[in-house]
């Protein structure tokens, strides 16, 4: 009998944890303490913070003027390191002011959707103001300013007392997952495994005794 409660006993923790696993692994109150430790750290202001219920994993950083997480991004991510490096990339964006540096390509890419939707026709205005949008507030990063903010990341990591290999296990799972960050970052993202090559000799340049966590696939994580 005592047999039979233990097995039911455990079978029930093993439900729970399995339940606990299918939910978000970072929580919003762990993404909002490393956002603001991310721009205490930069000497940034602390831009309003944004949780997107979206299952696709994503963060961008708006014009400079908000930062938004996705829900799946949360449930992606294992570490609040990981997090705090992710926040970091985006901050990166900010504090190297690449929208400012941008802005006559977006706008370009704003007026060519507009050509297209009118081309169409069956686009609504509202899609065609969203594609809008969407353009004005995250077209146009270069491989160059993609490099930059991963290195402003790691950096940012070691100067403020940090686990730098929290970028570089983000990158690792969005890449395994078949995700990158920012929705336009297609063309503009270097190809993944030179820039988690990149990441790491930087990372390995200023901390050379840094061990890097194994990161398994996502099928395997969510089985756990
Ligand atoms: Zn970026």
């Amino acid at each position: 009998m005592r047999k039979l409660i233990s097995a039911i006993l455990s079978a029930l923790i093993a439900i729970c944890a399995g339940g606990a696993a299918a939910s978000a692994s970072i929580s919003e109150s762990a993404v909002r303490r490393a956002w603001k430790d991310v721009t205490n750290i930069a000497g940034m202001e602390a831009l309003p913070l944004f949780i997107k219920e979206d299952a696709a994993a994503n963060a961008w950083v708006e014009a400079g003027k908000s930062v938004t997480v996705t829900t799946g991004l949360m449930e992606l991510l294992q570490r609040e390191e990981e997090i705090f490096g992710v926040l970091s990339h985006e901050a990166g964006h900010a504090k190297l002011k690449h929208y400012e540096s941008k802005v006559g390509q977006s706008v370009g890419v704003g007026i060519a959707s507009i050509l297209i939707g009118k081309a169409t026709k069956n686009n609504s205005l509202a899609d065609l103001a969203v594609g809008i949008g969407l353009n004005l507030a995250t077209a146009g990063f270069s491989r160059e300013m993609e490099v930059e903010a991963d290195d402003f990341a790691v950096d940012l990591a070691i100067d403020g007392g940090h686990d730098p290999t929290g970028i570089y296990t983000a990158l690792e799972r969005l890449s395994l997952q078949g995700g990158r960050l920012e929705p336009s970052g297609f063309n503009s993202h270097p190809p993944d495994e030179r820039r988690l090559l990149h990441v790491k000799n930087r990372i390995l340049e200023r901390a050379p005794e840094t061990k890097f966590p194994e990161v398994d696939p996502p099928e395997k994580a969510k089985q756990r």
